[in-house]
């Protein structure tokens, strides 16, 4: 092997950052919404942005996405900096917006193929990784329905599947549960936690509901534009001497025990 495929090697294992966020700041007509951000998403890794309504989570979905761009700071994917490198440094990024984006009078396929083909690839191969992504999620007998007749359960998971369907390094999801039944939260928290361990994939989960979060996940939680907590999700319950995450949380964001910010 040479050295510069090592070097590729070395930089896609796990562990790898995949995401950085160094140093950020923006405002909103002069009102700070972020305030020196920095945090680092690592292959194979679930880091959870955690934050009540208000801290900036949004905000900071938007700058990675590129819908709004970053006055202060630097944002890394797959270590190109994206105000200097410009769309192609989006390549290795799959999102998944709050708002739902498939068209509702398309197919399962046609959400999909559409997708596929503006991310470059033949039909041929998009159709490949349409039915694998669809298989895993449990969703391939639905492929030639139209997406009006899903569930939001189901209309979420054909998303992920479009998020994961050009092989991205890192996958970044902004409250992807909201509206979501207690279940279906549970199956597609797990099955983003499984992508980690078995795609090596960096995902990025913004969230305010704290038993999205295991206990060895990475967790950032932001408050008021600040970041006041970074480390495992364990970690942070130790170091803030809490009994539990949600003790931790309210803790962080000064709301009495018993009353976390947001739940
Ligand atoms: P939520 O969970 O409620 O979506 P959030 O953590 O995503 O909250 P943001 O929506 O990023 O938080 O908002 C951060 C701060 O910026 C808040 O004070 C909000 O009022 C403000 N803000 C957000 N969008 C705008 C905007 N378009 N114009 C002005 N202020 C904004």
């Amino acid at each position: 092997m040479s050295e510069a495929d090592a070097a590729r090697d070395g930089a896609a294992g796990s562990g790898a950052p995949a995401l950085e966020v160094d140093r950020v700041s923006f405002a909103y007509a002069g009102r700070k919404a972020l305030d020196d951000v920095s945090f680092t998403v690592r292959r194979g890794r679930f880091t959870a942005l955690l934050g009540p309504n208000g801290a900036g989570k949004t905000t900071l979905f938007s700058l990675i996405t590129r819908l709004f761009d970053a006055r202060e700071g630097a944002i890394r994917i797959a270590g190109r900096d994206l105000a200097k490198t410009g769309a192609s440094a989006l390549a290795p990024l799959g999102v998944v917006f709050q708002q739902p984006t498939l068209d509702l009078d398309l197919t399962v396929r046609q959400n999909l193929r559409y997708f596929a083909r503006l991310r470059g690839l033949s039909v041929k191969d998009a159709d490949r990784r349409i039915e694998a992504q669809l298989e895993r999620l449990a969703m391939a007998e639905r492929i030639g329905e139209k997406v009006r007749a899903l569930n939001g359960g189901h209309r979420r998971r054909v998303e992920i599947a479009r998020a994961l369907l050009h092989d991205p390094e890192v996958v970044v999801l902004d409250e992807a549960t909201v509206g979501l039944d207690v279940p279906t939260r549970r199956t597609i928290v797990d099955h983003v936690h499984d992508l980690t361990r078995t795609r090596n994939l960096a995902v990025l989960w913004t969230t305010h509901l704290i038993d999205e979060i295991l206990p060895g996940d990475d967790l950032v939680v932001l408050h008021r534009g600040r970041i006041v907590a970074t480390g495992t999700a364990e970690g942070v319950v130790a170091e803030t001497g809490a009994p539990d995450l949600d003790g931790a949380f309210a803790r962080l964001t000064r709301a009495p025990d018993g009353e976390a910010a947001a739940r």
